[in-house]
């Protein structure tokens, strides 16, 4: 029997089978629940299989930066599951020359965009479910420690998570009463597709497994375990939280060179 039996989820944010939205729905399918998937137009191609082959049925389009679209595959999941117990957004763009050379070069419309599609589309998204929530369900997104302190080439993207891990904050207050809780997972690096946008990124991994206790990255699954244990009934008691999966790496302060 698995701690998710009976639940349905709808995951935004699997491009391909690297994304850290496909570990979570591989965690979130081997403990029973049902899945739905969301892609951008651009990626069906490679959505759909991957979707298939967890036994979704539901795969829509949707571009989160449109009202429009978010409304409607709302209205379809509604129509679909009746009700959602798991929502997984797992999402985050901003503009390539953005994430390298210097925070103070942004731009007015990067800058919107970045926030826009990275931290905007949580409420969006959560707003337009709430008629489809059920009590005791759970809002899951991804952010990453380069919204407390400056990770080289993050720029933007670091801001935007830092105003997303305060929306979990809100978001977690204002839905509460209605028993349902909104949470956050800070993942360590990942070589994905949306990491390998931010210039030197290699060097973050490298650097990261020498200084983390754990001394190693972590993986799309070590984020999905925990996934799967924060949208379940064993974290009935757990909202508002940023819960960081990064083999320890947070918790360090000055580091000393190994021999
Ligand atoms: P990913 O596989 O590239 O996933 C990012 C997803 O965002 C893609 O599926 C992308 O769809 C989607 N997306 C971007 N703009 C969108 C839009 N306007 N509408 C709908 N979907 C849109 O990369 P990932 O690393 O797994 O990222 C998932 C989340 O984890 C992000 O929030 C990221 O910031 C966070 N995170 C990543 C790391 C890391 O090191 N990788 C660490 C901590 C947190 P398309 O591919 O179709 O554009």
């Amino acid at each position: 029997m698995g701690t998710l039996d009976g639940k349905t989820a709808l995951i935004f944010g699997v491009s391909n089978d690297h994304s850290i939205g496909w570990g979570i729905s591989q965690a979130l399918h081997r403990e029973g629940a049902k899945l739905g998937f969301s892609y951008q137009a651009i990626n069906e191609k490679r959505a759909r299989p991957l979707a298939e082959r967890l036994g979704a049925t539901f795969i829509e389009q949707c571009d989160v930066g449109s009202d429009d679209d978010i409304a409607a595959i709302m209205q379809r999941a509604g129509d679909h599951f009746g009700q959602i117990d798991i929502l997984v957004h797992a999402v985050a763009f901003a503009n390539r020359e953005d994430l390298m050379g210097r925070f103070v070069d942004t731009s007015r419309a990067g800058f919107a965009m970045a926030l826009d599609v990275s931290c905007y589309s949580l409420v969006a998204l959560t707003q337009a479910a709430l008629p489809y929530l059920r009590e005791d369900s759970s809002v899951l997104t991804l952010t990453y420690y380069g919204s407390e302190k400056v990770a080289p080439n993050y720029n933007v993207m670091g801001v935007a998570k830092a105003a997303l891990e305060s929306t979990v904050r809100y978001l977690a207050n204002d839905l509460g009463p209605q028993g349902i809780r909104v949470n956050a997972i800070s993942a360590g690096p990942i070589r994905t597709l949306s990491a390998s946008a931010i210039r030197g990124f290699r060097d973050y991994q490298k650097s990261f497994a020498g200084i983390a206790p754990l001394r190693r990255n972590v993986t799309i699954d070590d984020v999905g375990n925990t996934a799967a244990f924060l949208c379940g009934n064993g974290a009935r008691g757990i909202t508002g939280e940023v819960v960081y999966v990064d083999s320890g790496y947070n918790i360090m302060g000055m580091v000393t060179p190994e021999e």
